[in-house]
């Protein structure tokens, strides 16, 4: 059963048994009312009977003294006034003088009664007194209209209590199935969501619970959202990275085993013999330039593994310095290095092939050209260091500048194979940043060169 229909229900239940029993209550009391305001009007009646009754018989005395017989007749006198609903009953000890059609045990006491016979009955009994003791006076009325007006009045109260009830429950339906219909929504958004459609939203208003949990089912269903699109792009990456790498793998083996087989099944001359291990190295080198970046993201996947430690970029810069002088000058590259006293926390290894990725990019992007210079920067400002690879080399192409940190993506395929290089160098080089915090970014014009600047935040407790 629905949750609204099960909340109705229980308030349907509730509400109709208070109603009825308000009904009822209402009912008794202005019935208890109604007559308590008949029995003080019979009263007043009797009260004025018996003292005109009696001053009669003390006036008449002397002339009349109090018989029986005589009591009888004063009594029918005035009994004669009423109509058929009240009586006037005479009595003198405990027997009946009047006329009297014997309904019921006449009240031989003072006092008020009620009778609920097959008609509601008052009885009013009081005895005349000192001096005519034995004789009483009962008045007996019969509530006819009383009664009548009661049994008009009961169905009005009944149904009255039956048409408020129905009139409630109509109300209670609808503000019930109104207070709890987003429920109809959640569950709906629910079951979207079991069928694997992330973007379903629910819009609730309000600051009540059920909006309260619209709004969490929805923060829910965005976090589902991300979640499932990020593990959809690492997988589309990854299956990416897969084909590049076997893509990239296989042309440097195929061409070591055409290489090597040409050299087994042809004769050839000690040159040519040459000129193809030449080539199997350099395709060998390339192989195992490829397993070795590998192998060190592979590494830096284990973040627990790589030991953060403050060091010298000076000391590093100029470690690097040192090397590429002595591979430049001969090649009439200028290399220059601006770095002042400054430490950073980091690991200095993997810093260290960052430079070195993005260097030996540099020089492959001057080669041959004759004013070839290349720069390494770095600077500190409050809250970063920043370091900067800048060269006046080939340049890059708008197009491409956004898919260069791509595993395996290459601008120029054929010259990027020929130069050397893994394909990985610079997705590895942003690997590095980003496991310092930092960012790499790159700007570049076709034949005017090539600036690649790494930025590592300070950490906040350092600031
Ligand atoms: P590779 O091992 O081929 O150098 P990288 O990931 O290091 O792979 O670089 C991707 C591509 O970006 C290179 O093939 C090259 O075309 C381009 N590139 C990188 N650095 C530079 C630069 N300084 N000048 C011009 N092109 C560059």
């Amino acid at each position: 059963m629905k949750l609204w229909k099960k909340v109705y229900l229980y308030a349907l239940v509730l509400t109709t048994l208070c109603i009825n029993l308000g009904f009822l209550g209402m009912m008794y009391a202005a019935y208890e009312h109604m007559l308590s305001a008949e029995k003080e009007r019979c009263e007043a009646e009797y009260v004025i009977l018996w003292n005109n009754i009696f001053s009669d018989i003390q006036r008449l005395e002397k002339a009349l003294p109090l018989d029986a017989e005589y009591f009888a007749r004063y009594v029918n006198a005035y009994s004669s006034y009423y109509g058929s609903d009240t009586m006037l009953i005479g009595i003198m000890g405990d027997t009946v003088l009047t006329e009297y059609e014997g309904l019921g045990e006449l009240p031989l006491q003072d006092g008020i009664y009620l009778c609920e016979e097959a008609q509601t009955t008052i009885y009013v009994s009081q005895d005349l007194g000192k001096g005519y003791e034995g004789y009483r006076i009962v008045m007996r009325r019969t509530l006819q209209d009383f009664d009548a007006m009661w049994e008009r009045l009961r169905p009005l109260y009944l149904g009255g209590g039956m048409l408020l009830s129905l009139g409630v429950s109509c109300l209670l339906a609808a503000i019930v199935r109104s207070v709890l219909k987003p429920m109809d929504q959640l569950e709906w958004a629910a079951k979207q969501v079991q069928e694997q459609k992330w973007s379903v939203r629910v819009s609730m208003q309000g600051k009540d619970e059920l909006a309260q949990l619209g709004a969490q089912f929805n923060a829910m269903a965005e976090t589902v959202e991300k979640s499932v699109e990020k593990l959809k792009q690492q997988s589309q990456q990854k299956q990416e990275f897969i084909n590049n790498l076997s893509h990239e793998m296989n042309t440097p083996i195929t061409s070591i085993q055409g290489f090597a087989e040409y050299m087994q099944i042809t004769d050839i001359s000690r040159e040519e013999q040459e000129e193809c291990l030449n080539f199997i190295s350099s395709e060998s080198r390339r192989l195992k330039e490829i397993s070795t970046t590998l192998l060190q993201m592979v590494d830096m996947q284990c973040e627990e593994r790589i030991q953060m430690e403050e060091f010298s970029l000076l000391e590093l810069c100029e470690k690097i310095e040192l090397f590429y002088q002595k591979q430049y000058v001969p090649k009439n590259i200028k290399f220059h290095m601006y770095c002042g006293k400054i430490h950073m926390k980091g690991n200095p290894v993997l810093f260290e092939s960052l430079l070195r990725n993005l260097i030996s990019n540099a020089g492959r992007a001057v080669y041959g050209k004759s004013d070839a210079w290349i720069e390494l920067r770095v600077s500190q400002t409050e809250e970063a260091i920043q370091i900067q690879v800048s060269d006046n080399g080939c340049g890059i192409a708008k197009e491409h500048l956004e898919q260069i940190f791509e595993p395996f993506y290459r601008v120029d395929k054929a010259r990027s194979r020929a130069h050397g290089g893994s394909g990985l160098g610079l997705a590895f080089c942003r690997k590095i940043a980003e496991m310092h915090q930092g960012t790499i970014t790159v700007e570049s014009e076709l034949e005017i060169g090539t600036t690649f600047i790494v930025t590592i935040p300070f950490p906040a407790d350092e600031l």
